[in-house]
């Protein structure tokens, strides 16, 4: 018996029966990113490794633990664990950083991170990305975060709190550095063995390590709020007069570093309450060091990913609606060989202007066919048989009344069967216009 091959761990299909889930919020993310200027980028799957050690950082979970390294003819390559770094390379790459400013890019991508796989952590996911380079004054963190929460907001979501903090530059992290090695120096016997070797060279890591010993310590740590030099300081109050102003509610967390090394001054994560242990439905911050590091001109950046698997779970969570896709507006059932031609003729001419018509591809009896028409969810289905030919007549029913409507098969049905159609579309909003009227 032939072995059956399963999909890997940590991976997901997406069937047609739940696209339009993901359809409804790829839509909305893009649109709302666009109305703030963003256009779209693509960049590769797998790039090489150098490019995730220089920006994620070396000492951070996902270069450490969790990357998809692949050797293929002598040369190394991994998988993109995140979307960030790949658009910065690409934007140093292709001169866009020598265009107008700020550019402004948005992405839609597939992640690879080798964690354990559970309910919001895949092992492959998806990402919807913004990345906004040029502009380092606190408006533009206001409006990255403000087009988060617009995309948020269009999906339905609700029960969601903006945490907020800033983890300063360099030259405020010095000082700060040094006060977390001596916080956890004393405890470096108990800190787990990934959280030693960080210790020295980067100890901020210690506070985002998932660990729960490594956590419960981390608890009582020395804050960066503490340490910020003057300049990041009213950066951060800046950007919460403008938030504020933006009516963007938000709490600021002195506990959120992030897991990647890029990031400057402001981070931000947008956190349910609604999804267990994996809350974070999107995070971001500022980089300002990070296309210096990747070798373009210094120039400072920030952005944002939303996991768009743990967007649609909390959307599921909350009940949001997403677009369902318009059902088959015409089933055609030839019931002659000879009835064939005819059919394959009108449902070409139909899908030319739009209409999605399907016909019997089983040689399948009329009950079984007007079983498949009801299945689709068919809006009108059409016969033909020896009778619709010779008279050059057929009965067109709206599956929903029952109601035959006797359509001539001539050069004038694609015509009529358009009047029908949209005065079907609209009979909603020409009964509610009618209502009002009386
Ligand atoms: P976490 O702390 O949950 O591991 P992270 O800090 O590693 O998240 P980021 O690198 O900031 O996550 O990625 C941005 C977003 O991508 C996250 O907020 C989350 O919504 C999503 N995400 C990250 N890792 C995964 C994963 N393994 N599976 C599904 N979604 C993920
Ligand atoms: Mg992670």
């Amino acid at each position: 018996m032939a072995i059956k091959i399963t999909r890997p761990q940590g991976t997901e299909d997406i069937t047609p029966k739940n696209i339009y889930k993901w359809h409804t919020v790829e839509r909305l993310a893009r649109e709302t990113a666009e109305t703030f200027g963003f256009q779209e980028m693509r960049i590769p799957t797998f790039e090489q490794t150098d490019l995730f050690l220089r920006s994620v950082g070396e000492t951070t979970d996902v270069v450490q633990k969790e990357m998809y390294t692949v050797k293929a003819c002598e040369t190394e390559f991994t998988l993109r664990p995140e979307g960030t770094a790949g658009t910065i390379r690409s934007m140093i790459q292709n001169g866009l950083l020598n265009d107008a400013l700020p550019q402004k890019a948005y992405y839609i991508l597939s992640c690879f991170r080798h964690e354990r796989p559970q309910a919001g952590r895949l092992r492959e996911f998806h990402q919807f990305g913004v990345e906004m380079a040029g502009s380092a004054g606190p408006e533009s963190d206001a409006d990255i975060i403000v087009l988060a929460k617009a995309i948020l907001d269009r999906v339905g979501l609700k029960n969601i709190v903006l945490h907020l903090n800033s983890i300063g530059c360099p030259s405020c992290r010095k000082d700060y550095h040094e006060a977390l090695i001596a916080y956890f120096t004393p405890h470096r016997e108990t800190l787990c063995e990934t959280c030693q070797t960080r210790l020295e060279k980067n100890p901020m890591r210690l506070l985002d390590c998932k660990s729960p010993i490594c956590s419960e310590i981390a608890k009582d740590a020395p804050l960066i709020t503490d340490y910020l030099c003057t300049d990041c300081q009213t950066h951060f109050t800046k950007l919460q007069e403008y938030l504020k102003i933006m009516n963007i509610d938000f709490m600021v967390d002195p506990k959120i570093v992030r897991g990647l090394d890029y990031y400057t001054k402001t981070v931000f994560e947008f956190i349910s309450s609604d999804i267990g242990a994996q809350a974070t439905v999107c995070a971001g911050g500022r980089y300002d060091g990070l296309i210096a590091e990747l070798g373009g001109k210094p120039m400072p950046a920030m952005g944002f990913a939303l996991g768009l698997e743990r967007l649609v779970m909390t959307m599921e969570n909350q009940d949001c609606e997403f677009e369902k896709p318009k059902p088959c507006d015409l089933f055609l059932a030839p019931m002659e060989p000879d009835a064939i031609i005819l059919t394959m003729q009108l449902a070409s001419a139909l899908r030319k202007i739009g209409y999605k018509v399907e016909y019997d591809l089983m040689h399948r009896s009329l009950k079984a066919q007007m079983k498949y028409a009801n299945k689709i969810g068919a809006t009108f289905v059409m016969v033909i048989g020896e009778n619709e030919l010779q008279t050059k007549q057929a009965n067109l029913k709206n599956m929903e009344t029952g109601e035959e409507i006797p359509m001539q098969l001539d050069k004038n049905f694609i015509e009529k069967f358009d009047d029908l159609a949209i005065q079907y579309m609209f009979q909603d909003v020409v009964d509610d216009m009618e209502k009002e009227l009386k």
